[in-house]
């Protein structure tokens, strides 16, 4: 993933992220930069054997909704701004098949695969000794056993860094009853009594760190005392470790039931990403002649100074009969002719500002809203440019818009045609309409 956004407006499921960009803009002077930094690493643990997920491959391996475990993990990195290289830290004899394993992201150039040790701690210091300290101060140690990691999450902790913690890790607050029991079986084991549950929370990943930092206490950590959680290493040196607020979703994949309802959960999350906005764009077109009788001229809603009116059963508003054709259009709803038959006396010399009305509650009706109209007038005469403003004005009321959502344009045809011989006028028009009802057969809600 090349070309990573710096710029105001990346987002997370359409919400700000919290970021602000000027936050991750690049700084060179390290003494400041340290807090004002926020460019990142990110290694991901991949070197675990699972024990309770019963038979086949192990877990960072497994399929979730087509991609691997590790690559759902990846993939919340690759897509944040602020991460410069990522690193898998997985069994060495293992680096191919996990390659293998991510897909198209085994493509992005801040990818790197290495091989761990026996404990984590081992795999932590060897994913801490791959890092490039030059392109980032920060560091996000993952587990690739928490495949879902809301974008969200990761800006909560880079704020926390940037307020001046010295590690940060997302935590959720421990909902259920917590129970001393006397032996480590579940099943069959006696209570020995309640733990009071107030003042503990339940610690997830990515914990971030800042990278010299962690790195340097790694390497002086008593080698044969296990590490099961890095921010104890931090912990011990009695500088502020700060919580930011865990997600539920990040849970960790441990057993086979977790598998399963991570799998409904990110089909669930995926689908509604793949969801395309139903937009549905129409075109119209009318011609109107002028009549032998006097002006003005009804077009785009207002009267127009003419030689002569335009000849029509109605009031011959050529701009809003096209309009209305374009909306219909974009309806798959007929054409004006369909709702107002010539033919039916009801419509003799009728304001066709009635009709876009009409179009336009056929639009409300089906659940769909219109973003944008824009209409090109066509004639050698009347003089459209100095009415422009006020059919603009006048069709965004009628149609319920703002003026910036409607377009008025006007020209000649080079006196060429039955417009250029000034005969009448001719109008063509387009509607940009979006669609949010499952009611009116679309395929989503959007
Ligand atoms: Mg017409």
């Amino acid at each position: 993933m090349k070309g990573m956004d710096f710029a105001p407006g990346f987002r997370d499921n359409g919400r700000m992220s919290e970021i602000p960009p000027d936050m991750l803009a690049e700084t060179t002077d390290s003494a400041a930069s340290d807090s004002a930094d926020l460019r990142m690493v990110a290694i991901i643990l991949a070197a675990g054997q699972s024990s309770r997920m019963g038979d086949g491959p192990e877990k960072q391996f497994r399929r979730l909704n087509g991609r691997s475990v590790t690559a759902h993990a990846v993939s919340a990195f690759c897509e944040h701004p602020a991460v410069t290289q990522i690193i898998i830290v997985c069994a060495a004899e293992r680096a191919a098949d996990l390659t293998a394993s991510l897909g198209d992201l085994a493509d992005d150039p801040r990818l790197k695969i290495t091989g761990g040790g026996v404990r984590r701690q081992d795999s932590v210091l060897a994913g801490l000794k791959a890092a490039d300290p030059s392109a980032a101060t920060l560091v996000a140690i993952h587990d690739a056993a928490r495949p879902v990691l809301p974008r969200a999450v990761i800006d909560r902790l880079l704020t926390a860094m940037h307020d001046g913690a010295a590690a940060a890790l997302p935590v959720m607050p421990v909902v259920d009853t917590l129970k001393a029991i006397s032996g480590t079986a579940v099943d069959g084991t006696a209570v020995d009594g309640t733990v009071d549950r107030s003042g503990l929370a339940v610690a997830q990943t990515p914990q971030v760190f800042h990278l010299a930092d962690i790195l340097s206490l790694h390497q002086a950590h008593d080698t044969d005392t296990e590490i099961t959680d890095d921010i104890q290493l931090i912990e011990a040196s009695g500088r502020p470790v700060i919580t930011v607020q865990g997600d539920r979703r990040l849970m960790k994949l441990t057993t086979a039931e977790d598998f399963d309802i991570l799998e409904t959960l990110i089909r669930t999350a995926e689908g509604s990403d793949q969801m395309i906005p139903d937009i549905r764009v129409g075109n119209g077109f009318d011609v109107h002649r002028f009549s032998d009788g006097p002006g003005p001229a009804r077009i785009g809603g207002i009267d127009v100074p003419s030689a002569h009116s335009l000849a029509a059963h109605s009031d011959g508003d050529v701009g809003l009969h096209a309009l209305c054709d374009a909306i219909f259009g974009a309806l798959g709803d007929g054409d004006i002719g369909t709702h107002f038959p010539p033919s039916d006396d009801r419509w003799k010399n009728a304001d066709s500002a009635d009709f876009l009305t009409f179009a336009v509650q056929r639009v409300a009706a089906r659940g769909a809203i219109i973003q944008h109209l824009d209409l090109t007038l066509i004639c050698e005469t009347p003089k459209i440019g100095p009415h422009r403003a006020a059919m603009q004005q006048r069709i965004a009321s009628l149609a319920g818009l703002s003026p910036e959502r409607v377009g008025v344009k006007a020209t000649t045809s080079e006196k060429l045609g039955f417009t250029g011989r000034g005969e009448g006028i001719a109008a063509q028009a387009t509607a940009t309409l979006v669609f949010r009802s499952l009611a009116d057969g679309g395929t989503h809600g959007k």
